[in-house]
């Protein structure tokens, strides 16, 4: 639906010039719930912006179902914002704000009272209809700019960061209440955070951002057990990185040979890896116990350290060269028993559970 090709953005020049945004490629499709993840400053925004079209892309295109966005101004693209701050006018009542857009765009006064009156309904406010946006909290604010946003049916909703002023309680129950609105409405979210436990809760897929680029995009399940590089594997959860060389191909995994000793069967990142010297990601909870220096073990290593978290054991490990390896067990009545700080143990990784990472 939403076609993005080859965007590039230099702000400034000469000198001071700075690329937010580089050669960044990417394809939304109608209906769905569209995260962009990175860290601060990799050009999020920029993208977000780019498609409102408060920025012009310095080279590339924008399309919506097909037709060229770049010279179509913000107001005549069929694209609503949400912003951080909400800007919502404080003197309007919340049934005025929410009427607002409509009101711009003309619409006759009886439509404007039905669409306000189901966008109430939508985002629970009706009882408070006639307040002033200056006397309600920071999450029915947050609700009134949803409904402002939603009012004249956008085909896309555009939101930058529109939790993160919510203390953590609310912000949850407006993740899952962003969601339902997305599922009710059937318009096209693109949601900006650097939030990953956001991003994997709320979105059908994500495009993880480094450095003014698209590093990876894929659904929750692809971009947590499938990173194709480090820095997803990074910034999405937790992760161990595990050296090697490649030691033969099996169907759609490799045979790596670690360095710390021992192999390890991975799966292929996609594309090919460039040499025979790879990174294997292994996350905490794909990790077990077993007995050291066994043919089950994948790698033997120390306990260094445990963590009780409740409802998981955190348990820090350390490899004989050194490497410093995580492994998470769930913290169940039938668990057999744990291993102790200073105990030598196996860890075993089942084969294909690993992924070896591109470079
Ligand atoms: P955050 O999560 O902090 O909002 P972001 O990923 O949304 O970060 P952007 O706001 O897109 O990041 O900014 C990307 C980079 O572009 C930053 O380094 C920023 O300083 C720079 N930048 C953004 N707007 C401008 C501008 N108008 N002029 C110059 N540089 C800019």
């Amino acid at each position: 639906m939403i076609e993005i090709d080859s965007v590039s953005k230099v702000f400034g020049s000469g000198a001071t010039a700075f690329t937010a945004l580089n050669d960044v490629s990417v394809t939304i499709r109608e209906n769905e719930f569209f995260t962009l993840l990175g860290p601060s400053g990799c050009g999020k925004t920029t993208l977000l912006r780019t498609i409102a079209g408060f920025n012009a892309p310095s080279s590339g295109s924008v399309r919506l179902d097909g037709e060229d966005l770049v010279a179509l101004p913000p107001y005549k693209r069929p694209v609503n914002t949400v912003f951080q701050n909400y800007a919502l006018f404080p003197h309007m009542t919340v049934a005025e704000n929410i009427g607002f857009g409509l009101d711009m765009l003309n619409r006759p006064k009886s439509e404007i009272k039905a669409t306000v009156a189901e966008m109430l309904e939508l985002v629970q406010m009706t009882p408070m209809a006639d307040r002033r946006t200056s006397e309600i909290s920071g999450g029915q604010q947050q609700r009134v700019a949803l409904a402002r946003a939603l009012a004249p049916r956008p085909k896309v909703l555009l939101l930058d960061e529109p939790l993160s002023a919510l203390d953590y309680k609310l912000r949850k129950g407006m993740q899952v209440e962003l969601k339902r609105l997305q599922n009710e409405t059937g318009i096209t979210f693109v949601f900006v955070t650097h939030d990953q436990e956001e991003a994997l809760s709320m979105s059908d897929r994500i495009a993880v951002m480094s450095n003014s680029r698209i590093l990876q995009v894929g659904s929750p399940h692809d971009i947590y057990d499938h990173p194709a590089e480090r820095f997803v594997a990074e910034f999405i959860g937790e992760t161990n990185f595990l050296t090697g060389k490649i030691a033969g191909q099996e169907g759609e995994t490799l045979r790596v040979a670690l360095d710390v000793g021992g192999e390890i069967i991975a799966r292929q990142p996609p594309g090919d890896p460039a040499g025979q010297a790879v990174t294997v990601a292994v996350r905490p909870e794909h990790a077990h116990f077993c007995a050291p220096d066994s043919a089950e073990a994948t790698v033997t290593g120390e306990v260094s350290n445990v963590v009780y978290l409740g409802t998981d054991t955190h348990f820090h490990l350390v490899l004989s060269d050194g490497t410093p390896f995580a492994l998470r067990l769930q913290n169940t009545p039938e668990r057999a028993a744990d291993a102790k700080l200073g105990d030598r143990v196996g860890i075993r990784v089942a084969p294909g559970v690993a992924q070896v990472l591109r470079d």
